[in-house]
């Protein structure tokens, strides 16, 4: 083979990946080689944080914002938490003003970066509250659980690939990804306890090691060391004389870190109560548990498994606490990003619209309480209550409905109600509609037309069925009828049509057989019938069709 056909065989890096890791897996199986295993999902750091935010460098050359706009801003979003929000308003404005001295090339020396610890239970507005600073502020956030990540980053992720991740969420612009905000949930899970016996992860200590690397400062490779197909794409630019792969400075990367802190409250009541005698060991009594936690100090996070250089580098504590029923129905009431509002949208995209009563909401809330999940129980409870809605409403008449306490309690029992409601007031709306067709039709050509009640109900089924007006269907199926009745009219006399289900369903084949049959009686002198005798309508017609 000629050296330029070896060249054509070469696979691109993804591909040589790709077939390398196939390999490995055919011929040693349950091998983990560092990089080879595509995204699985303990692998990667699970990082949430949608659509990299479209903003430039410019937008902290020029912050200014003060710690109140910051709060204001995170008020509209975040229910309670107001000393939460206070204090990160306060640090995250110092670190991005800091920021700017350091891209005017002011920067004071020895600054003390104001990363931060986020004590609080599960869906208590933690990730929100950051979140939602990120997109005030313009930065690139990434948020992952701090369990992903082991000492190696053989068998789970590395922790640097937070900072590339920053990197891809800037689109690609390294200067942006030296400002970002890196978010470990679930930090708690690598502290190792030397006061409680059990499985904690032994590498913790080391996670937590390279986590301080890089929240000291360190520059970061953008192309990971143990993903195969870049460090070939790396070594492809590097032979064609391509520029080395860029790294990304760590030292101003606001760095985040929360957790539940199980256990916490305990080492602190002990330490306030070994501390303190008479007055204030019953003060301590009386405390309730969230203020224990915000008297949290750098030793009691010692003792809780920390290193203390590690506890050294997030000066800035912050506790965000449960959530009452009162405080989970101000979320869905007020707060700018409530759920409610997505359903709201969601209805709003079929024409319907939804009107939450404040018993319906307050009955969200108390459910949602019970599961004990902060504000994350409102999505499993909204989702359980509007489930069938959204389901049937869409495809139904209904334009509007109310959310009320019944609706929360029995949502599948109010829903057919709404929607048994909804098929009456439809039907009586197409009576009228066909009361008025037949009207005008008799007005027209002279010709009587009655629509008896069972080809009435199935003409208004047939057009709830093919999402059709009443009025639709009839000019559909009774369109030129006036031709063939005249007809017949002629041959026979008669003046007064009975339409019954039968002829309702299929009117042409109908209208046929009284033709055809008003041939064969044109010579007999119709029978006069009395106007208002349906049924001797009804039955002379059909003895025609008969005897047809
Ligand atoms: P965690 O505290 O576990 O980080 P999150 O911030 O992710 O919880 O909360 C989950 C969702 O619940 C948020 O996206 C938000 O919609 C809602 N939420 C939680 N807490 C609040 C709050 N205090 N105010 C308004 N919404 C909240």
């Amino acid at each position: 083979m000629r050296n330029e056909d070896k060249k054509k065989d070469l696979p691109s890096p993804e591909e040589f990946q790709k077939q390398l890791s196939q390999f490995m897996k055919e011929h040693f199986s349950g091998f983990q080689f560092p990089g080879f295993t595509p995204a699985s999902p303990g692998n990667t750091p699970t990082t949430e944080s949608e659509e990299p935010v479209e903003r430039s460098i410019d937008d902290l050359k020029s912050f200014d914002y003060r710690p109140k706009d910051v709060k204001a801003y995170l008020d509209r979003y975040v229910i309670k938490q107001d000393e939460a929000k206070k204090v990160l308003s306060v640090a995250l404005c110092d670190h991005y003003h800091h920021v700017r001295l350091a891209l005017e090339g002011k920067e004071a020396p020895n600054y003390a970066k104001q990363n931060i610890i986020l004590v609080g239970p599960t869906g208590v507005g933690k990730t929100y509250l950051i979140r939602s600073v990120a997109d005030l502020i313009g930065v690139p956030f990434v948020k992952a659980d701090a369990t992903k990540f082991s000492e190696t980053g053989y068998v789970g992720s590395d922790v640097e690939d937070l900072i590339r991740e920053l990197y891809r969420r800037s689109d690609n612009d390294t200067q942006r990804a030296q400002f970002g905000i890196v978010y470990l949930d679930e930090i708690d899970k690598i502290a190792m306890s030397r006061n409680e016996a059990g499985s904690r992860d032994v590498s913790g200590r080391g996670v937590q090691t390279n986590l301080l690397k890089l929240m000291e400062e360190t520059d970061v490779s953008i192309r990971s060391p143990q993903d195969m197909a870049s460090q070939i794409q790396a070594m492809m630019e590097a032979q064609k004389g391509k520029k080395a792969s860029s790294t990304i400075n760590t030292k101003h990367i606001l760095f985040i870190v929360s957790g539940a802190f199980d256990g916490l409250e305990a080492i602190i009541k002990r330490r306030i109560s070994e501390a303190t005698i008479g007055f204030a060991a019953s003060r301590q009594e009386t405390m309730e548990s969230d203020e224990i936690l915000a008297s949290v100090q750098t030793k009691d996070l010692i003792e809780y498994g920390f290193e203390p250089e590690f506890v050294g580098r997030l000066p800035v504590r912050v506790v965000c606490h449960s959530l009452g029923v009162d405080d989970l129905y101000h979320i869905l009431h007020s707060s700018e990003g409530s759920i409610i509002r997505q359903y709201e949208q969601d209805f709003a995209a079929y024409g319907i619209d939804v009107l939450y009563k404040p018993d319906g909401l307050r009955r969200i809330a108390a459910i949602a309480a019970e599961e004990k999940t902060g504000a994350r129980g409102l999505m499993t409870v909204c989702e359980r209550v509007f489930r069938n809605f959204k389901y049937e409403l869409p495809s139904s008449e209904v334009k509007r409905f109310e959310v009320t306490e019944a609706v929360v309690d029995a949502p599948s029992d109010e829903l057919a109600k709404l929607l048994a409601v909804q098929s009456e007031r439809a039907r009586e709306m197409g009576l009228a509609i066909l009361r008025e067709v037949t009207t005008r039709f008799t007005d027209s050509h002279g010709i009587e037309l009655v629509l008896e009640p069972e080809a009435c109900d199935h003409l208004i089924d047939l057009a709830v069925g093919k999402e059709l007006s009443v009025r639709e269907i009839w000019q559909d199926r009774f369109k030129d009828y006036q031709f063939g009745l005249k007809l017949i009219a002629k041959n026979t006399g008669q003046k007064r049509f009975v339409i019954d289900r039968k002829a309702a369903e299929n009117p042409d084949k109908q209208l046929s057989d009284w033709v055809v049959a008003s041939y064969r009686d044109q010579d007999q002198v119709s029978e006069e019938l009395p106007p208002s005798s349906e049924a001797a309508s009804i039955e002379g017609e059909d003895s025609a069709a008969k005897k047809h």
